[in-house]
Parts: structure tokens; C-alpha cells; sequence
């Protein structure tokens, strides 16, 4: 049997790893067959339960995390985030019925709860405040960008911890980028409208935006950087390194390279 392949991880928060566990799994190494191979996650894309729940094991072994107290939230695509303690764990890791309903954020400053999270080319951004020793994680796709879900994730986080966002580290995790990611004149005029009301140098912004071949391409890493930089993360305490889904579906799950018949890889973080 092939074992779960290493899981990717970011820098800046491998420099903490006596304080937190974090990882995002990669295809290798599950028992999921078909367009889920094999280590698929999601438990919401058609594919068999117990196979969805025995690749959850062996990512949370992998990890040095129980299941058990793991937290899974519905991810809708909006910008609610919830605050996470020892009563939510377990919901979403077996069935969908106890998941965390309409969220795409979750926060906790408990220890030994990790939460995780489900993508396949949506961003996972990863927000750890060492000050106060709390978490958070959310899903950005597009919508979620839109509605700058990690601001208002770190704003979460502030109400509820005291967090100041020029303590913290931010870390986005592989997702679709510009080379891949082409979007609509209507999504493109909507993004192009929040960065320009940013006074961005035209440098950055045309990582974000761009056009290639008469059609629009947008970079959720560098759009979400950007974001967090305005939230008052400084730039050297976010990520620097980007993966792109759609370039590398040997490793990632890719709803646009796959035409939405894939699986999904997940994204954890946990105090320890
Ligand atoms: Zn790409």
C-alpha cells in the first residue's frame, strides 16, 4: 500500500512548530479511485463515505491529530466565521448532518482542536497569532475574496482574542493562479473596483489582474496577500511561496482543470 505522501507546508508556519500543526494534503497514498484518487477529503463530492473518512484518518495520522477532534465547516462561499471550542469537536468529520452549517472561517484559541478545511483551487488562508497563541483558517474562492473573508477573519479573531494584526502570520496555501485562472469581464470589473480604491503600485496590482490573450486573469494568492497587507499583516509575515492547483492536479485537486468532477485536498491547523 502506498503511504499519504508528505503534505505540503509553508514556511512561515513551519517556524512555529513547537507552538502549532499545520499541513495540506496531497492526492498520494488514499483509497479513493476514479476522478477522487486517491486521498480525496470531501465528504460533499459524491464520493464514498467510508472511503472519504478512512483518507481522513490517514491525513489526521500523519499529522498527529485525532479525527476526533477535528472541526469541519460547510463552506458556502460567503464570509461568516464562527468561533471554535472542545463542544465542536468532531462535527463534519463523519457526516455532514453536525457540520458546522453556512461558514467559511473558523477561529479558536483552544489547544488540541484543529480545524480543517476543504479545496480544490479555492485558497486556504491560515492566520496564527503567536501573541496570543490563536488560530484561524477560511476558504477564499472567488466570492470569498471579493468579501475579503480573511480580514474579516483576523477581525474575528481580534473581537474574540485580542489579536492585532501586526503580530500575526499569514500563510496562503496552494490554490489556482493567474496562469490558470481565467474570469469573466463581470468578475474582473468587481475585483478591478476594490484594487484600484486600494492605490496599489501598478506592479502589484497587475499580479493581481491581468489580461493574457484577450481574457481577464485573476491570482487569488496575490489578491489575498494584498488584502492582508491592508488588514496590517506585514508582508514578511506572509507566505511567500505559491503553488498553483491547475498546474500541479498530480498533487492537488483542481476544479477547473478537472471540470469540477474531482475530489478535495484539505487544509489543518492546530494549537498545540
Ligand atoms: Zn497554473
Amino acid at each position: 500500500m502506498k503511504t499519504v505522501r508528505p503534505f505540503y507546508k509553508l514556511s512561515v508556519l513551519s517556524r512555529y512548530e513547537n507552538k502549532i500543526i499545520h499541513g495540506i494534503s496531497q492526492r498520494g497514498g488514499g483509497v479513493s479511485e476514479g476522478c477522487y484518487q486517491s486521498l480525496n477529503l470531501g465528504l460533499h463530492v459524491g464520493d464514498e463515505t467510508a472511503r472519504v473518512i478512512e483518507n481522513r484518518k490517514r491525513f489526521c495520522g500523519e499529522l498527529g491529530i485525532k479525527l476526533s477532534r477535528t472541526v469541519c465547516c460547510e463552506q458556502v462561499h460567503g464570509t461568516n466565521v464562527r468561533i471554535v471550542d472542545e463542544k465542536d469537536m468532531g462535527r463534519g468529520t463523519l457526516t455532514l448532518e453536525d457540520i458546522i452549517e453556512n461558514t467559511d472561517g473558523l477561529i479558536t484559541n483552544k489547544k488540541n482542536i484543529a480545524l480543517m478545511l476543504f479545496f480544490a483551487d479555492c485558497t486556504p488562508v491560515f492566520i496564527y497569532d503567536p501573541r496570543n497563541d490563536a488560530i484561524g483558517l477560511s476558504h477564499a474562492g472567488w466570492r470569498g475574496t471579493l468579501g475579503n473573508i480573511a480580514a474579516k477573519t483576523l477581525r474575528a479573531m481580534h473581537d474574540a482574542y485580542g489579536t492585532k494584526p501586526s503580530d500575526c502570520i499569514a500563510a496562503i496555501g496552494p490554490c489556482i493562479g493567474g496562469c490558470c485562472y481565467e474570469i469573466g469581464d463581470e468578475v474582473a470589473e468587481k475585483f478591478n473596483d476594490i484594487f484600484t480604491s486600494m492605490h496599489l503600485p501598478s506592479t502589484a496590482f497587475s499580479r493581481i489582474l491581468f489580461r493574457d490573450e484577450g481574457k481577464y486573469h485573476l491570482s487569488l494568492y496575490e489578491a489575498n496577500s494584498a488584502l492582508l497587507v491592508q488588514e496590517g499583516i506585514s508582508s514578511e509575515n506572509i507566505s511567500s511561496e505559491h503553488c498553483c492547483t491547475s498546474c500541479n492536479v498530480d498533487e492537488f485537486y483542481s476544479y477547473r482543470a478537472e471540470k469540477g468532477k474531482t475530489g478535495r485536498h484539505a487544509a489543518v491547523i492546530c494549537l498545540k
